[in-house]
């Protein structure tokens, strides 16, 4: 239920403002909560598709310089030429990442993949992709956090990715070690992948990456999306928070732990406004 035409076809199957399709009355309990859950699935994901469709979700790009990483609209940005898959918002940005950040060495092996992160999606079901996770983001902002400081807790300094899979319905979100991603898809290419890695080290936590796992018939595919912000304030207060816990502790104790200190980030995080406006999506 990531595809723009599927959520665009269950949109129309509405019976009214709160509900879609029909209020089937199963015998079966625990059909009838299936069915209620997937009810509510559908009817979130139609409200992001009602706010995609009103223009809510701009597409913007940010300068691929992560030192700058400014956040720019789509005219006031420039394309690496040769591999079209960087961006930049001057030429010294891209100078920059040319001669200092390596793209030199990386950009010929980006350059014969198609010019979509998402081959097997269209460019309205990409947009639309990148849409819902930022919707997801913010919708369960507390639990993002919580994996992202488990994470840096049990693994410090490891880079890693937030999974979120759709395999079984509603996204399930885990983080993981970057080195884990298995190479059994074309998407993200070998080359892609080291690239973002790269790219999210230099971004001193302003760029999360997030690999959305999607079932595709009998397959499952894998689309990469990067979480940009211009600001890492959220991250380093995490980042604090994880390597201020004492060793050995289990999970459900370090999120019991973490809970408030969450809490206290994403208000300062309210409080700048950040959650509005500065969280954006490639
Ligand atoms: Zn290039
Ligand atoms: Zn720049």
């Amino acid at each position: 239920m990531v595809s723009y035409h599927v959520v665009r076809a269950l949109s129309r199957c509405r019976t009214d403002e709160q509900r879609l399709l029909l209020v089937l009355d199963f015998q079966d309990g625990a059909l009838s909560a299936l069915w209620e859950s997937f009810n509510m699935l559908a009817t979130g994901t139609v409200s992001t598709l009602q706010a995609y469709d009103s223009g809510a979700y701009q597409s913007v790009r940010v300068c691929d310089n992560m030192e700058c990483g400014r956040l720019c609209r789509r005219n006031e940005i420039k394309r690496c030429s040769s591999c079209h898959q960087a961006n930049y918002c001057s030429a010294r940005c891209q100078s920059i990442d040319w001669h200092v950040n390596g793209h030199r060495a990386i950009c010929p092996r980006l350059r014969p993949l198609p010019l979509a992160e998402h081959p097997l999606l269209s460019a309205r079901d990409g947009s639309f992709l990148r849409a819902l996770i930022h919707h997801l983001h913010e919708a369960r902002i507390v639990a993002w956090c919580m994996q992202k400081v488990h994470f840096m807790y049990m693994y410090p300094g490891v880079p890693f990715y937030v999974l979120c899979d759709y395999t079984r319905g509603g996204a399930i979100m885990a983080a993981h070690a970057c080195t884990e991603l298995p190479r059994d898809a074309a998407c993200p290419s070998a080359a892609q992948w080291e690239d973002q890695v790269a790219r999210m080290g230099r971004s001193g936590g302003r760029m999360d990456i997030v690999v959305v796992l999607v079932a595709s018939g009998t397959r499952k595919v894998r689309h990469v999306v990067a979480l940009r912000t211009n600001s890492s304030v959220l991250n380093d207060a995490l980042a604090r928070t994880a390597t201020s816990l004492s060793p050995g502790l289990d999970r459900a104790t370090v999120e019991s732990v973490v809970r408030n200190r969450i809490d206290e980030a994403l208000q300062e995080r309210r409080a700048r406004g950040e959650h509005k406006s500065e969280w954006e999506y490639l």
